[in-house]
């Protein structure tokens, strides 16, 4: 037995927490422990010694990219495919179980998942139904208190009561609910609400998951909801084996519902819990982990955890102070240059950063340089319009009713469809309650119709007839072939000119490349399910990021956000923009919650293994103009003998420091005129208030102002257009 792969690369805590007897365990430990690894070995542990099922185990994690690595792991480790192991995100899995129980679920058969860009389109249309003005009420708002509302189990009819008073957004709420149920529309809330209300209401469905699970794992556990968290309680109700890993000094998902006393809870709802800690680090050198513990450490209200290595210091934290943000990139990309001219990886290089839309600066540094790299998170491959437009089709053929994609694609490329058409569709979809598909046919057949769109919607309607036949025959990428061929996609996008056609082409034609690695995909699931490639494809494209590559394409310098980070790890890590503002955000400072920025901070850092670059910049262009920053206050939490070029940064900090305890006394307002605490400025929406409180300096300084009718307001004094009374 010590023999085994699964069991010899275990230290003795580990191999005390995989070998554990069937039960709850909660594994709490740092970064770079090794939970992962020991959740991993725990499910090849179940399979190969305990004789458990692969099917008998559900694991959930927090990212494709995790969830893949682990089912690898596992299969390499067993030296077996794991046919029948259910792997996934929280999401992924939830939709696995609305599928294949869709009509206990309240849905119809070929129920149709939505992305954000989606789902604020249908929130739109239930405003416009309501009369309401975008512009009092932001749709993006509604948007993201529709989903938190849903992240904690609220439907619009059963919303507590400090929401219930909001009638406008329960109206709002309501209408939404009603609008995706009757198009068979499942936003990403969804896919985790409508399964655990599955499982709390029908004890059927309950019965049949509780018997087949004997063992769910939670990979990043501190990172788990309310809902997330009930739905693996529901399924270890009977068997109470249930396996959770996670940090929680790395919870960085409080914003979205993330509840870490599901952590603190664990020993209260499961009492027989056996709890292990692993303390050694075996991810970074000395340096970085003693930074690391070092910010950490400023944190109250810690579960408190030792970590130590017995790696060497290695090299010193480099910090990099740029002039601005195209001087921090291309200080980056060089020394990436460098370290690739010497042999190492691509891959072995990460670019992490608080904020999605920093990447472009140093994809044009790396563009420039001829270096490859992938994008993480920002807009998704699936996301883009060409790709929708693309999938619209499909989605098409495989559920005829699919009104927003019909709505996308009838005159796209365009077809002399026009409004008027359209609208006339639309008028007759609504008298007669039928799908726009269903109106489409019967304006053919309406006198009033005119010849040439009459014709323009029948051959609409014959490619859509076409592709369906289609799928029934060929394989996933033959078919996206054909799809972007016979739609006129393709043409239309060549017709286009510039840099962006050019993209469009190349990103249709590596949508056939994403279809040929999902048949690979496909081959896991079983024949019954088989038959189903289109719609398992459709839903592939809801919930993953991009196509994927093969390992030689995965090469590629890593750029993503911080959060998109969790979990993973390269040689060398370069977190830039460490500036205050931007990192901690100014939003978590005016909401007084470093706290989680500063665990972000802690997981940027213990990213690392070997070298660790941390850069800020003197000035950034915020929204067109040319601002002045203040490094990050997390710069000077590190010690400084761990630092290595300025150590101007902490200086400067504790300086700033200092004088954002008196507000800056040059804050001016838009005229110029000199802002004093205690004087009385006027806001075009909001009137006149009185200032309050002031803080930071040059592009982020801002005023509190109190505001009779509107309430005390935080506001950035560059955008606030205040002037002094
Ligand atoms: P995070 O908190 O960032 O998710 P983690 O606790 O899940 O980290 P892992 O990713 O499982 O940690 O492991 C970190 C690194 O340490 C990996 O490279 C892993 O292979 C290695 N490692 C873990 N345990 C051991 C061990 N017992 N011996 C050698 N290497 C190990
Ligand atoms: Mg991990």
């Amino acid at each position: 037995m010590e023999e085994s792969p699964i069991i010899s690369p275990l230290n003795d805590a580990q191999l005390e927490a995989v070998t554990a007897p069937s039960g709850p365990v909660l594994v709490l430990a740092g970064a770079g422990s090794g939970k992962t690894r020991a959740l991993v070995h725990r499910i090849a542990w179940l399979i190969q010694e305990n004789g458990s099922h692969p099917w008998s185990i559900i694991a959930m994690t927090f990212t494709n990219k995790s969830a893949r690595e682990m089912r690898t792991r596992i299969e390499k480790l067993l030296n077996t495919p794991t046919q029948g192991l259910w792997i996934g995100t929280f999401h992924a899995l939830g939709l696995r179980m609305l599928r294949q129980d869709w009509q206990a679920a309240g849905l119809s058969e070929r129920f149709e998942v939505i992305d954000n860009a989606d789902q604020l389109r249908q929130i739109r249309k239930s405003m416009e139904e309501l009369k309401l003005d975008e512009k009092a009420i932001p749709p993006k708002q509604i948007l993201w208190r529709i989903n938190a509302c849903k992240d904690n189990g609220h439907r619009a009819h059963n919303l507590p009561e400090e929401l219930s008073k909001d009638e406008v957004f329960s109206l709002i709420y309501r209408d939404y609910e009603k609008r995706c149920q009757q198009l068979g529309l499942v936003d990403f809330g969804e896919l985790l609400l409508r399964p655990c209300e599955l499982l709390k209401n029908n004890q059927i469905v309950r019965e049949y998951y509780q018997n087949k699970f004997d063992h769910v794992l939670i990979d990043e556990f501190q990172d788990t909801n309310h809902i997330q968290f009930q739905c693996a309680q529901l399924l270890s109700t009977r068997h109470q084996s249930i396996f959770a890993v996670g940090d929680d000094d790395q919870s960085i998902y409080g914003w979205r519902g993330a509840k870490v006393e599901n952590m603190l809870g664990f020993n209260r709802i499961f009492p027989s819990a056996s709890i292990f800690r692993l303390e050694q680090n075996y991810r970074s050198s000395g340096c970085i982990l003693q930074a690391a513990n070092a910010v950490i450490s400023r944190n109250s209200g810690r579960l408190g955890k030792k970590l130590w290595t017995d790696q060497a210091d290695g090299e010193p934290i480099q910090i990099y102070r740029a002039y601005n943000e195209t001087d921090e990139a291309g200080f980056a990309v060089s020394a990436i240059d460098a370290s690739i001219a010497s042999g190492k990886a691509h891959n072995e290089h990460a670019v992490l950063y608080r904020s999605n839309a920093q990447s472009r600066v140093f994809e044009e540094q790396l563009i420039a340089r001829g270096i490859p790299y992938s994008v993480y998170g920002g807009m998704r491959f699936f996301e883009r319009a060409e790709i929708k437009n693309a999938v619209a089709y499909l989605k098409l053929a495989v559920n005829r009713d699919s009104d927003p994609s019909f709505d996308r694609v009838v005159n796209m490329p365009p077809r002399s469809i026009g409004n008027q058409t359209m609208e006339s569709v639309r008028f007759i979809a609504a008298r007669h309650g039928v799908s726009l598909w269903e109106a489409s046919r019967l304006a053919i057949d309406d006198a009033k119709t005119r010849p040439r769109s009459r014709e323009s919607l029948k051959r609409f309607r014959a490619i859509i007839e076409r592709i369906d036949a289609l799928s029934k025959e060929l394989p996933l990428d033959a078919l996206v072939e054909k799809v972007i061929h016979e739609s006129g996609l393709i043409d239309h996008y060549a017709r286009e000119r510039g840099e962006t056609a050019i993209s469009r082409t190349e990103n249709l034609k590596e949508l056939i490349t994403a279809a040929g690695s999902y048949i690979l995909e496909l081959s896991r699931e079983s024949p019954e399910q088989r038959k189903n490639q289109l719609n398992l494809f459709l839903n592939h494209t809801a919930l993953e990021p991009g196509p994927r590559g093969t390992e030689e394409e995965f090469d590629r310098v890593q750029l993503m956000s911080l959060h998109s980070a969790k979990g993973l790890e390269f040689k060398t890590v370069f977190l830039c923009g460490m500036e205050d503002g931007l990192f901690p955000h100014q939003l978590s400072i005016s909401d007084g919650n470093l706290e989680e920025e500063r665990r972000l901070c802690y997981v940027g850092i213990t990213r690392a293994m070997q070298k660790l670059y941390l850069c800020y910049s003197r000035s950034r262009n915020v929204f067109g103009k040319q601002m002045r920053c203040t490094p990050s206050r997390f710069l000077a939490e590190l010690p400084e003998e761990l630092l290595s070029g300025t150590r101007q940064p902490v200086i400067e900090q504790k300086q700033w420091q200092k004088e954002s305890v008196q507000p800056d006394s040059n804050l001016t307002d838009h005229s110029g005129k000199n802002l004093e605490l205690g004087c009385t400025v006027r806001h075009a929406k909001f009137g006149e208030g009185t200032l309050m409180q002031a803080e930071g300096t040059g592009a982020y300084a801002r005023v509190q102002v109190n505001f009779p009718e509107a309430g005390k307001k935080w506001l950035v004094l560059n955008y606030a257009r205040l002037r002094r009374v």
